[in-house]
């Protein structure tokens, strides 16, 4: 046991067996700092626990950036010990088995723990195995993805070794985290294969398995005109099924009249197929889709009043991204402490999220919006044009808001900025 002030007690091992916690949450990512970080603060030393495995957190926005050479990997990750909350005990173990009558979460070391209220927020998971052949050949010859930290440095390594070809991004059948970046690191690597003078012998062609570019329709027409002006082949409808990595032949299903389409390729940036965590799928907590059961405004549990949940793992209909946890933390810790102290859940998630999406090296163009794909931008200028400050905006100020402001429990979203640069707009 690790016990300094500086950092979160640490208990490992069966350290944790049978304690209480007023607040136990369950991942330590970005929504689970974000909520520990200000309920902590407000509860007090030890009546928060987090449960989290990993080592090492990631500021998984950034990968885009390594995987397009701008940023270095070590920019991406933090020792967990260093973003875990002053105050929090952090559990390093998994949740495996949740009985929410009981209120117990078992773990993966066999650890039994009490709670009051629980905040579930364990993201995702990638499931490399769904496409044929993806994981043997994932991180060699030309294939790579973003999305893993084990392999976003491959991105940026295939791509400077590409000298022209065919350079294929895929888009899964799935729910996604960050719709927007299989397609940012294809405008990067356009732009980069023109750089070194190798556009005219290549072919830069996506495969989506959506019918339309982007869901937000307001930027999904520029992106139209983005990807025609780049001479980018679009394929819609159109899933990886098969990777032949001896043959570089990736096969897809066309999903409308479910032939299947060979493509060669010498570059290829697959989006796995990405889906809820084995083990909520197998808990009480879930909707039919095993994503975790919540109402999409209150961010409280749909059966169990005492549970809330926040993030990539939930049933919440928007866009999963690190921006929409901003947006969901302010809502669920009032929320959380309203049900606590008997009070109506009076605050209200509007399905902020934002995707912001580099266009080249130098601009980006800054999608926000809400449920329903509208609009809820916070600059009161127009977002449908790619900009450099955007662009320098994404490269050096959000990762600044990340580290210190809302893993800490800061920064709950833009809100009250959009309502201040709004207010000259509005009247
Ligand atoms: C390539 C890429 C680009 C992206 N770009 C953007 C972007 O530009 N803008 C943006 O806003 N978002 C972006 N995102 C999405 C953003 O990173 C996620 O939506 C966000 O981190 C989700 O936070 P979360 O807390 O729900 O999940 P995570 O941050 O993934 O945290 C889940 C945590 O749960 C832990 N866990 C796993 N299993 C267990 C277990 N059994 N028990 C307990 N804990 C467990 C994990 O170790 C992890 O720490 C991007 C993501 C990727 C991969």
């Amino acid at each position: 046991m690790n016990c300094r002030s500086s950092f979160a007690r640490l208990l490992s091992g069966n350290a944790a067996s049978g304690a209480h916690y007023r607040v136990l949450v369950v991942g330590g990512g970005t929504g689970g700092l974000a909520i520990s970080s200000s309920l902590s603060r407000k509860l007090g030393r030890d009546k928060v626990a987090v449960i989290e495995p990993s080592d090492v957190h990631y500021y998984q926005p950034m990968f885009t950036l390594v995987g397009s050479g701008i940023k270095k990997f070590e920019q991406t990750r933090r020792p967990m010990r260093n973003v875990m909350p002053r105050h929090v005990t952090w559990i390093q173990d998994g949740a495996s088995e949740f009985d929410p009558d009981n209120k117990t979460v078992v773990t993966v070391n066999g650890n039994k723990l009490y709670y009051d209220y629980l905040v579930v927020a364990a993201g995702l998971q990638i499931d490399v195995d769904k496409i044929k052949g993806l994981r043997e050949s994932i991180g060699s010859g030309g294939i790579s993805t973003n999305y893993l930290p084990d392999t976003v440095q491959k991105t940026w390594k295939f791509l400077e070794e590409f000298q022209g070809g065919e350079a294929v991004f895929t888009f899964p059948n799935s729910a996604v985290k960050c719709a927007g970046a299989p397609q940012k690191i294809m405008y990067l690597a356009e732009h980069r294969f023109r750089q070194r003078g190798l556009r005219d012998k290549s072919n830069v062609t996506y495969y989506t398995a959506l019918p339309v570019i982007f869901g937000a329709k307001k930027y999904a027409d520029r992106l139209s005109e983005i990807v025609d002006e780049k001479s980018i082949g679009v394929n819609y409808r159109h899933d990886l099924i098969e990777i032949d990595s001896t043959r570089k032949e990736a096969v897809f299903e066309n999903l409308e009249t479910k032939e299947k389409v060979v493509q060669k390729y010498d570059f290829m940036h697959v989006t796995p197929p990405m889906g809820p965590m084995d083990f909520l799928k197998a808990s009480p907590l879930v909707d039919g889709a095993g994503w975790v059961d919540v109402d999409k405004n209150t961010l409280q549990h749909k059966r169990y009043p005492n549970v809330f949940g926040i993030g990539d793992c939930t049933n919440v209909p928007t866009s999963k991204t690190a921006a929409a946890v901003a947006g969901q933390s302010g809502v669920l810790k009032r929320n959380l402490l309203s049900h606590m102290n008997g009070q109506p859940l009076t605050k209200r998630y509007d399905g902020y999220t934002s995707c912001p999406l580099p266009v080249s090296y130098g601009k980006l163009l800054l999608a926000e919006f809400d449920f329903d794909g509208q609009p809820l931008e916070t600059f009161p200028i127009n977002q449908r044009k790619e900009r450099l400050a955007f662009y320098i905006m994404k490269r050096e100020i959000l990762p600044h808001m990340y580290w210190n402001y809302l893993l800490k429990g800061h920064w709950e979203g833009t809100s009250t900025v959009r309502k201040l640069l709004h207010l000259g707009t509005s009247v």
